[in-house]
């Protein structure tokens, strides 16, 4: 894979709107053929050319917009960071094999961390030379994080950590743990939570991949028994846990991969491409019934761009995120559902005798389709993010029934 490293980042001062043509421009000249998740010549791109992509997109300034040039950033606005984000979605480009590092680890490491973890982690994470992964939901404590038991007991200069995570994303290539863990008793709850950089190769951990249904091992349990880190691996104060996993949950559902509606906007219209390249799936597309769900969800789309929108300028503002996160989360994981089932239904003709477009997009959608029923649950399932809507937003009693 050859990439176009001599490239001119636009200055700062430019604008978004500038940024964002350089994004386009940069994007549609190097993105490999075999990335294009719509293309007949996709295949899974492996770590390594998932790596190299993502290395010199960052080269090329779309990466760590936001950060502080010291720490490797390119010190623009969120503006600027949506500007780009709206061209990767508007490509048909893989998912990033980094977003836990780059958009979860990252901001939380510049929030809490020490001088020596952000010089440490933070170049090392966009020139993707280190992967991450978040240990916070564990056998019995998913919704109710709180629950957590993982233990983390100091021993003068260093912590002993026991316990266990589970579905830990990228947990099996992750160098680092993101690792939320408690200092007091269960009874605590949020106080004496203690988040922790751990390194993956510190020995007592065990890494168990697990399968999910779309064939993928993704995801794992990991087990910690008698893992000794030294204190310069705490992330923050003994008692800051909470609140830091709380802001890393208000970024998962509001602001990580940001560029969502416009990827919505891109897969529905490579569903329309590919059934009107076909003879047999042509004709569904005639269907007032089909025609009025795409036509909800071409509005729903509109709205969840407007929602990104508005969150970006909020925090222009200076406004924190808080539990209006929820509603962007409930709304992206509800749409791309719905997306999905409709194009299951609408592609279920295709078979050997069917265009290569439509083909193509059978694979992917099946994927898609998959991967939409972990969408509702992870990073907080649908029925928590009503419950934060009714309760934080239009301030409801908690239901005590
Ligand atoms: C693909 C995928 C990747 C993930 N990656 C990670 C990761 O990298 N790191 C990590 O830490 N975790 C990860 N998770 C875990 C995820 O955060 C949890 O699955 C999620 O928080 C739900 O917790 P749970 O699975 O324990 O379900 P539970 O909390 O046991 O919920 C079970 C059901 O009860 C409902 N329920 C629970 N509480 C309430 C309530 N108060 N009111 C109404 N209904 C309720 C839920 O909505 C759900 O339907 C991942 C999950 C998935 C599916």
């Amino acid at each position: 894979m050859h990439f176009d490293h001599h490239v001119a980042v636009p200055d700062p001062a430019a604008g978004p709107e500038v940024y964002r043509q350089h994004a386009r421009t940069w994007l549609r000249a190097n993105l490999p053929g075999f990335m294009r998740t719509d293309s007949p010549d996709w295949r899974p791109a492996t770590l390594a050319e998932s790596s190299a992509w993502e290395a010199a997109m960052y080269q090329a300034g779309l990466a760590g917009m936001t950060w502080p040039k010291p720490y490797g950033g390119h010190g623009l606005t969120l503006r600027e960071h949506l500007a780009v984000n709206k061209e990767i979605g508007a490509l048909p480009m893989p998912e990033s094999v980094s977003s836990i590092g780059k958009e979860l680890a990252g901001p939380i490491i510049m929030a809490v961390g020490t001088e020596a973890q952000k010089q440490a982690f933070l170049p090392a994470i966009l020139a993707m030379r280190q992967y991450w992964c978040q240990g916070f939901s564990e056998p019995d404590a998913g919704s109710d994080l709180a629950r957590l038991r993982t233990r983390a007991v100091r021993e003068g200069g260093h912590w002993r950590i026991n316990g266990q995570k589970i579905w830990t994303s990228g947990a099996a290539k992750a160098h680092y743990c993101l690792l939320l863990t408690r200092t007091g008793t269960v009874a605590d709850r949020h106080r004496g939570l203690l988040m922790f950089a751990v390194p993956m190769d510190t020995p007592g951990i065990r890494v168990a991949p697990i399968k999910s249904i779309d064939g993928k091992e993704s995801f794992a349990e990991v087990f910690f028994d008698d893992v000794v880190v030294p204190d310069s691996a705490r992330l923050g104060a003994p008692d800051e846990g909470w609140s830091a996993a709380i802001r890393v949950l208000s970024i998962e559902r509001a602001t990580n991969r940001m560029y969502r509606p416009w990827r919505f906007e891109c897969e529905l219209r490579q569903l329309i491409a590919a059934c009107k390249s076909d003879a047999r799936l042509a004709p569904a597309l005639e269907d007032g019934g089909v025609q009025r769900r795409v036509g909800e969800l071409a509005s729903e789309i509109d709205g969840l761009k407007g929602l990104v929108e508005l969150t970006v300028e909020r925090m222009m503002r200076g406004e924190a995120i808080g539990a209006r996160g929820s509603l962007t989360k409930l709304y992206w994981s509800e749409c791309h559902q719905a997306f999905a089932g409709l194009a299951l239904s609408l592609l279920s003709q295709v078979g050997p005798q069917s265009s290569p477009l439509a083909r193509r997009a059978r694979q992917a959608c099946t994927n898609a389709y998959l991967f939409a029923r972990a969408e509702t649950i992870y990073a907080g399932t649908t029925e928590v993010q009503l419950d934060v809507i009714a309760q934080r937003i239009m301030n409801l009693p908690k239901d005590l029934t």
